[in-house]
C-alpha cells in the first residue's frame, strides 16, 4: 500500500495507449493513491479529469516555474477555478527553478507569489518545486505568510536541499517528500534527509515519468516503482518497508485531506 504523492500521469508526451497502459499498471500494483500534479493549464485540466475518473487519483493544479513565462491573468483565473474543486487537493507544483531558468526569475517569482496567495485564500496545501533556489523559496514562503498557519499546508516535493534545511522546514510545520534519487549510489545528501526527517513528516513520490529509482534508472518512471524508493528509505532508517509505506500513506492522506 503506497501513496505516490507526486506523479505526472498528465505528461504531454504520453500517447493515449501509453497512458492507458500506465493506468492499468497502477491499478494492478500496490499503489493505493496517486496525486497527478499539474505544471501548466492543460496538464492541470487533465489531472483534474483523471482525479474525477479514477477513485485512486487526486489532482494538483498550478504552473511550474518553467511555465511561468506562459502564465497570464486568464490562465490564473482558470487555475483558480480548478483549485477550488474537491478533487483538486493542492496548488502545485509551484516554486522557483534557477537550474534551468526557462522562465525569467522575475516571472517565476511573480507567479509563485500569486499562486501561494491563491492556495492560502482557498485553504489548499501547496506543492513546492525548488531547484537551486533554496534561499529565495524559503524567504518568499515566509514573506507570503505560509508558516503563520500551523501546521503549514506545505509539501517540499523531491526535496534536494540539505539535512539542515529539511529540519528547518519541519520545524516550520512542512512535509518533506523524497523521490527516486535517494536510491542512487552518490545520493549522500538525500540519504541524510531520509534519515533525519521525523516519520510523521515524510512522504514518498515518483515524479514519474522522471527520476526513476534504481535498479531501473535510465528508463521511464511510473508510480509502481515508488516501492523501490520506499524500500531504500526504510533501509536507511532501519525500518520494515511495510511500516514506512504505511506511515507515508497515512501522512499523505492526512496532508491532502483525503477521506
Ligand atoms: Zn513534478
Amino acid at each position: 500500500m503506497y501513496f505516490d504523492s507526486h506523479a505526472h500521469i498528465n505528461n504531454e508526451n504520453y500517447t493515449d495507449a501509453q497512458r492507458a497502459e500506465l493506468i492499468a499498471a497502477i491499478e494492478a500494483s500496490d499503489v493505493s493513491y496517486v496525486v497527478d500534479v499539474g505544471f501548466d493549464l492543460e496538464s492541470s485540466v487533465l489531472a483534474a479529469a483523471h482525479a474525477r475518473r479514477y477513485p485512486w487519483c487526486y489532482a494538483a493544479a498550478g504552473f511550474h516555474p518553467h511555465n511561468a513565462k506562459d502564465m497570464d491573468e486568464e490562465a490564473f483565473l482558470l487555475i483558480r477555478g480548478l483549485a477550488r474543486k474537491e478533487e483538486v487537493v493542492a496548488v502545485g507544483e509551484i516554486g522557483l527553478d534557477y537550474y534551468r531558468n526557462i522562465s525569467a526569475r522575475e516571472e517565476q517569482e511573480y507567479w509563485f507569489r500569486r499562486q501561494i496567495a491563491l492556495a492560502l485564500e482557498l485553504g489548499k496545501p501547496i506543492i513546492i518545486h525548488d531547484r537551486d533556489a533554496n534561499d529565495d523559496v524559503c524567504r518568499i514562503l515566509k514573506e507570503e505568510g505560509v508558516f503563520r498557519r500551523a501546521p503549514a499546508g506545505l509539501l517540499l516535493h523531491c526535496f534536494s536541499g540539505s539535512r539542515d534545511l529539511a529540519l528547518q522546514y519541519v520545524k516550520l510545520g512542512a512535509m518533506i517528500s523524497i523521490a527516486g534519487p535517494v536510491t542512487y549510489k552518490n545520493a549522500r545528501k538525500a540519504a541524510e534527509v531520509a534519515e533525519a526527517v521525523p516519520l510523521d513528516r515524510l512522504l514518498i513520490e515518483t515524479d514519474a515519468p522522471y527520476l526513476t529509482p534504481e535498479p531501473f534508472r535510465g528508463r521511464p518512471n511510473s508510480s509502481p516503482l515508488v516501492a523501490y524508493t520506499a524500500a531504500r528509505i526504510a533501509e536507511i532508517r532501519g525500518m520494515q518497508p511495510e511500516a514506512l509505506a504505511r506511515a507515508t500513506l497515512e501522512n499523505a492522506v492526512k496532508f491532502f485531506g483525503i477521506d
